[in-house]
């Protein structure tokens, strides 16, 4: 694979966690954007952010969901905020096996945030009435790596969810079941 220089633009998010109300709307458009078809249905649980709450202390802290993990990672982190420790792993952004945590509800891919892909502004950004959430982009030269396509990771996904073999069988079955309905047609 070979890495070359280029200019890109890198994306941010600044999360102000003091800001930050609990209010949940991050979680609300996030996951209205990406419904089938889009807006149709909201649901936190298929939102790329999720807001780690402790309301009786009033610690609230979004977390953006990050990169897909086909295996559990050797270690282990645990913050104590204010006096309160939260569960192992409460702010890690990958999407991995030991939790369920940025997983599609109903078939268990993984979620990631990407910018609201075609959209000006994130929209978990421009519905977050208090700023907690800052959109910033900059330039800069980074080695660009070819990056796996979503579909990769959801095929990887399922792969170590099921057995390579048991989705090769399904989609010969899926590709026999379509040319049979071509042939009738
Ligand atoms: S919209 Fe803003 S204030 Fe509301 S939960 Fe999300 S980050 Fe916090
Ligand atoms: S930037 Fe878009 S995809 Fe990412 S968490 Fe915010 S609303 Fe969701």
């Amino acid at each position: 694979m070979t890495n070359e220089k280029k200019t890109k633009i890198v994306k941010t998010i600044k999360v102000d966690a003091d800001k930050c109300n609990g209010c949940r709307a991050c979680e609300m458009v996030c996951s209205a954007f990406h419904a089938e078809p889009k807006y149709s249905s909201n649901n936190p649980a298929r939102s790329r952010i999720r807001v780690i709450r402790e309301p009786l202390r009033d610690i609230y802290i979004p977390v953006y969901a990050g990169e897909y993990a086909p295996a559990e990672c050797m270690g282990r982190d645990k913050y104590v905020i204010d006096g309160k420790e939260y569960e192992e792993c409460a702010f890690c952004r990958a999407s991995c096996p030991s939790r369920d945590a940025f997983k599609e509800p109903d078939s268990g891919l993984p979620l990631k945030c990407d910018m609201c892909e075609g959209e000006d502004e994130p929209l978990c950004v421009k519905w977050c009435l208090v700023d907690a959430l800052v959109y910033e982009e900059r330039e800069e030269e980074v080695e660009e790596e070819e990056k796996p396509e979503d579909l990769d990771i959801g095929l990887e996904a399922l792969a170590n969810k099921y057995g390579l073999q048991k989705i090769m069988d399904t989609v010969n079955r899926m590709a026999m079941s379509e040319k049979g309905m071509e042939n009738q047609s």
